[in-house]
């Protein structure tokens, strides 16, 4: 192996711990304790597998949780009454609500209702918009592209001046990390399904971030020799030698990508334990804003 690893488990794990000793002094201080409103409707198993392990998280740092639990056929009245009462408690210092959401419901509508000094995961269309024009700050970058950046910069990869490319444009992944990279001064490539000769693109990169969701699909001749390879895919594959039967893997093919990158993170262990803890520094931060120190 040539590659360094990334080591996403111990870096989400250092990020706990700094905002569970801020939690901490801010405790100390007298101040409201930050707290996670999360929405869910229905029950697809990941959604709520994502949903136990943020308030899971949130109870381990000192933090608070609610959880909203609407029935998968909640209207989308319901649904925004849900995110309106919690806009209005204030107790309640972030919101997410948990995506995909059922198809009758209008994804678009709910997540500009949230109040975006609480839209810890920083979908709302005002975030977004800010993180897409120059000179202007998200009040929160969402979670797993900005655990990807968080990563890079970690490990010392020089974003700078970087020839980036970004595989998936989707609103919560790709495109955002793309937007995080071009504020960063990296020259970036967005690439998606209809993209020409992906190899050839990929193998100019010095950064490249991978969130197609397409098991392993990047090998190791896709790969510039150093380049810094985020794999951001959590795919499922039989495996009989596993007592649950399946094991992830990521978008990247490991075995052969990490014998020419510079870096690489692995799934599991990579990017993914990122996502949570970047959401609980982001409530923290709602916390700190709605009741400065
Ligand atoms: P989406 O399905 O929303 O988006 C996939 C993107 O990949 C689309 O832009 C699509 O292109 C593109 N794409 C799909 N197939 C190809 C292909 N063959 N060649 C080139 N581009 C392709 O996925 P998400 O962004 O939500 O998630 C991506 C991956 O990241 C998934 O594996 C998901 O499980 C994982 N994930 C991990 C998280 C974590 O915490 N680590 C959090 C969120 C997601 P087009 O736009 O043209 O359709």
């Amino acid at each position: 192996m040539t590659a360094q690893l990334i080591d996403g488990k111990a870096i989400a794990q250092q990020v706990r711990e700094e905002v569970a000793a801020e939690v901490g002094r801010r405790a100390a201080a007298g101040k409201r304790q930050p707290v996670l409103a999360t929405v869910l409707v229905g029950d697809r198993p990941d959604s709520v597998s994502y949903v136990t392990s943020k308030g899971k998280a949130c109870q381990e740092l000192g933090m608070g949780s609610v959880s909203r639990h609407l029935p998968g056929d909640a209207t989308q009245a319901d649904l925004e009454a849900a995110v309106r009462a919690l806009n209005a408690d204030p107790a309640v210092s972030g919101i997410l609500v948990q995506l995909p959401l059922p198809a009758h419901l209008d994804e678009e509508r709910v997540l500009s209702l949230i109040n975006i000094e609480k839209d810890v995961d920083g979908f709302s269309p005002v975030n977004i918009g800010r993180l897409a024009q120059k000179g202007r700050e998200p009040l929160f970058v969402p979670c797993t592209p900005y655990g990807c950046i968080y990563l890079l910069e970690q490990v010392g990869v020089k974003i700078e001046g970087a020839n980036a490319v970004v595989l998936g444009r989707s609103n919560i992944v790709g495109m955002p990390a793309a937007l995080l990279l071009i504020g960063r001064n990296a020259t970036v490539t967005v690439c998606h399904s209809r993209t020409r000769d992906l190899p050839a693109v990929c193998r100019q990169a010095d950064i490249l971030v991978a969130a197609i969701g397409r098991t392993e699909m990047v090998r190791g001749d896709w790969i510039k020799p150093g380049a810094a390879v985020i794999d951001v895919g959590i795919n499922s594959v039989p495996d009989a030698t596993r007592k649950s039967g399946h094991r992830l893997v990521g978008d990247v093919n490991f075995d052969e990508a990490k014998e020419v990158a510079g870096w690489i993170t692995p799934v599991p262990g990579g990017v993914g334990p990122m996502t949570i803890a970047m959401l609980m520094r982001n409530t923290l931060r709602a916390a700190q804003m709605q009741d400065p120190a």
